[in-house]
């Protein structure tokens, strides 16, 4: 397709008119549909359904560990979970604690402790006059959040397609010590589905950080989540790195299988070194006498083992593939070649990141609101909600079904076109 930046006044002028058409025939069809929520759709939660049944009331519930898991016990996880759940991290059993549902309150939890209690002995960072996170961007907002709550700085740093601007990262924590973390969504990035290289990762190791209480917040929320059996990412694994380079404690990694099983009902956990951990369960030992033992049973006798849990994930795969792939398709054939907005072909994850031009994606997401698309708000892929190109906007196809998702994604589309043409033409 042509670009719109080489079309002439009067044939931006045409197409604007013919945009305006097609848009308000599209308003006249009162559809209601929400493409911002990156949640699983009903016949995903379906595959888990018989988790609901490998419990029984006349089931022996003992644990591995001889512990009746009915009852009170076991502090940081049963055995049997805490192996599903380090296999599927890709870390040794002893180095993981299984929490609650959500790998979030854990993200919560550990910025919480080290705000009121300091990181291993280190002065706790209320009694700081200045904490800064670096926020690789676009991200995901609800990590801006927790800093944000903790009225902690937040330092933007852009993503490349090999993960964050390392130059900058590592010039960052070097020179100013009151950088104390960095959030990270290593693999099946949200929103952009990226997953970071080998080179990415072994300098995120390597950092030396000014500060000693800075901790790399490594979300790996989408660990698992491929999109093809045959065409993965592959990333490698950031405790053994951080070992390897003498910095063994300067990472936390979280999981969970929220998008595995249910999304609030799953499992979540922690990796790090055993030092971390300590320090963890200290702080847990106040907090909890345990996490849902029942709940942790019940993932392991559904999964049986990580292998088990990698065949469910090509259930999930089988499902989301053709909505990927409706909505990338869609976008070329209709943006394709406009210069109108780029956009990058995730293998894995739950979303498509499309990118504007500059200064328009407030009023594309406006338009489709007016038009009964629901997109996720602009600028939310941003620290503060602030997108300094206004120009971000994160795709979910998971929940719609596959019309609803056609029907969206076109009207996304023209509403690309038709706020790309007013801009062009101003
Ligand atoms: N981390 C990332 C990157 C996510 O995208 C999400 C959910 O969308 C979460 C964490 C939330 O995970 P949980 O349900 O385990 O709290």
């Amino acid at each position: 397709m042509q670009s719109y930046k080489e079309l002439s006044k009067e044939e931006l002028l045409q197409k604007k008119i013919q945009l305006e058409e097609e848009y308000k025939k599209v308003m006249s069809e009162n559809i209601s549909l929400d493409m911002s929520r990156g949640k699983p759709g009903a016949d995903q939660l379906d595959i888990s359904m018989e988790m609901m049944d490998v419990l029984k009331s006349t089931d022996n519930l003992v644990c591995e560990q001889g512990v009746d898991c009915r009852n009170y016990g076991i502090l940081d996880g049963i055995k049997e979970a805490k192996k599903l759940l380090a296999d599927m991290s890709e870390v040794p059993v002893d180095n993981m604690i299984i929490f609650g549902n959500s790998s979030l309150n854990i993200m919560f939890d550990t910025v919480s402790r080290s705000v009121t209690h300091g990181v291993m002995g280190s002065k706790p960072w209320c009694k700081l006059d200045k904490v800064k996170f670096l926020c690789p961007v676009p991200g995901y907002d609800r990590h801006f959040s927790i800093s944000e709550y903790f009225g902690i700085e937040m330092v933007n740093v852009p993503m490349t397609v090999t993960g964050p601007d390392m130059d900058m990262v590592e010039k960052l924590v070097k020179e100013d010590d009151s950088i104390k973390g960095i959030w990270c969504v290593p693999k099946y990035s949200n929103p952009q589905g990226i997953t970071y290289s080998d080179e990415t990762v072994r300098r995120f190791a390597r950092l030396q950080p000014a500060a000693k209480d800075f901790r790399i917040y490594w979300d790996n929320a989408y660990g698992v989540h491929h999109l093809y059996e045959d065409d993965q990412d592959y990333l490698i694994e950031i405790l053994e790195e951080c070992k390897k380079a003498g910095n063994p404690d300067m990472v936390y990694k979280f999981c969970s299988t929220s998008k595995i099983s249910f999304p609030g009902s799953g499992l979540a956990a922690i990796a790090t070194s055993e030092p971390n951990l300590e320090e963890i369960r200290k702080h847990m030992t106040i907090q909890t006498i345990g996490h849902d033992k029942l709940n942790q049973l019940r993932h392991v006798l559904f999964y049986k083992d990580f292998d088990g849990m990698i065949d469910h994930m090509k259930k999930h795969a089988e499902i989301l593939r053709p909505k990927f792939e409706m909505v990338l398709t869609i976008l070329e054939r209709e943006l394709g070649g406009t210069g109108l907005g780029e956009w990058i072909s995730p293998k894995g994850g739950y979303f498509i990141s499309f990118d504007s031009m500059e200064g328009c994606a407030k009023e594309i997401i406006k338009k489709c609101k007016e038009a009964g698309v629901v997109m996720t708000p602009a600028g939310a892929t941003y620290p503060y909600g602030k997108d300094p190109h206004d120009s971000n906007i994160r795709i979910a196809p998971t929940f719609p079904n596959l019309s609803e998702l056609k029907k969206a994604t076109e009207l996304f589309a023209l509403c690309v076109k038709l706020v790309g043409v007013n801009q062009l033409l101003e």
